[in-house]
């Protein structure tokens, strides 16, 4: 027999599966309440079921989250990042970030990931398996218990494409959500990207709150399709009508995420060429200066030449932030998390 994965489920199916099992309907709060306000990690501490309901949770459930093995934090800003086991043993990295606004968790949602970007190390090995929402959550709890704070934001921008993993991600959403639970507003919430447009189509009609970020990183085709094969299947008009409805449709302002590669999509005519194409959307862009992969070999665009790509667009009415770069001395800046074991020995 199959577990039920608990730290998926919402109160809904809780209640459902108490009603199975002959228990009152109220237990299904409690339940939830345990897994995901206290976040305990083990079906014994939950003391106000009685022993039989505790017997039969185990019989038929499972608590499967994630593992901390190993932690590194950054002698530069302070940002730590996570190496985590999951139950059936596949390795996954997630990061805390501490701004002076709060804290904020960047998630893996697929162990690896199958996108192709090619500048990304997520994606080396290419994927493992989806996330369960409860494996997402997991990270933030963990996470959280460990720097004794609460975590106030999450964003999807560990490894794998959340979109990939449609409905555990959503799953995940409105469990992080759930005032019975994390309680985590869905404005502080962003899911990044690379574009799948079917998706982005199913995501508005979900009616959520969250920010979305595209990873778009070029203003054409032509250089996207150099870097990012995932624009071989959409095209970037088709990406950005996609994202004009979105915002349309939720009044949310879109991100759009560019990372500067020296000598590919960091020169002026790309700024011009990029701040055209989005002069008429509700948006908003973050240029991040390209991290080092050790395997490939991109090199990140100077201070002056990210200075200077930032005020073209600015000029043309459209708001840009650079992002600041974290924890790059672990290796846990954007584009370096990765899967696998090789982690654990390059960092025992
Ligand atoms: N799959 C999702 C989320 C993961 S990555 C997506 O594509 O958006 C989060 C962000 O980091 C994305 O914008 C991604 O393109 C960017 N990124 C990947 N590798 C990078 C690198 N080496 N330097 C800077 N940003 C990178």
């Amino acid at each position: 027999m199959v577990k039920m994965d608990m730290l998926s489920m919402t109160i809904e199916q809780w209640k459902a599966f108490l009603q199975t099992i002959g228990e009152p309907a109220f237990r299904a709060k409690q339940i939830f309440h345990w897994l995901h306000k206290k976040q305990i990690t083990d079906i014994d501490h939950m003391t106000n079921l009685s022993k039989t309901l505790r017997e039969k949770l185990k019989e038929n459930g499972k608590i499967a989250g994630a593992k901390e093995v190993k932690k590194l934090v950054s002698k530069i800003d302070g940002t730590r990042k996570y190496l985590f086991l999951l139950e059936n043993g596949s390795v996954i990295e997630s990061v805390l970030m501490q701004y002076d606004y709060g804290n904020t968790v960047c998630i893996s949602t697929q162990a690896g990931c199958r996108m192709g970007c090619s500048f990304c190390a997520s994606t080396l090995e290419g994927v493992e398996r989806n996330l369960t929402a409860g494996e997402m959550l997991s990270q933030i709890y963990e996470i959280q218990k460990d720097v004794g704070e609460r975590i106030s934001g999450v964003v999807l921008m560990g490894s794998g494409e959340p979109l990939d993993n449609y409905d555990n991600v959503i799953n995940f959403i409105k469990l992080a959500n759930d005032p019975q639970g994390l309680h985590l507003g869905q404005r502080h919430i962003t899911l990044s990207t690379c574009g799948l447009v079917e998706k982005l189509y199913e995501l508005m009609e979900e009616n959520l709150q969250i920010t979305v970020a595209v990873s778009l990183h070029a203003p054409n085709d032509a250089i996207r399709s150099q870097i990012m094969p995932i624009a071989k299947k959409y095209s970037m008009e088709q990406l950005l009508k996609a994202c004009k409805e979105y915002s349309d449709k939720t009044k949310r302002r879109i991100t759009f995420e560019y990372a500067l590669i020296k000598g590919v999509n960091d020169s002026d005519d790309c700024a011009i060429e990029l701040a055209s194409k989005l002069h008429h959307m509700l948006c908003h862009v973050n240029l991040i200066p390209v991290n080092d992969v050790k395997e490939r070999n991109y090199i990140r665009s100077s201070e002056q030449q990210v200075r200077n790509f930032a005020r073209l667009i600015e000029q043309r009415g459209i708001e840009v932030t650079i992002r600041r770069k974290l924890g790059s001395d672990i290796d846990a800046a954007c584009g370096q998390l990765r899967r696998g074991y090789q982690n654990i020995e390059k960092m025992i």
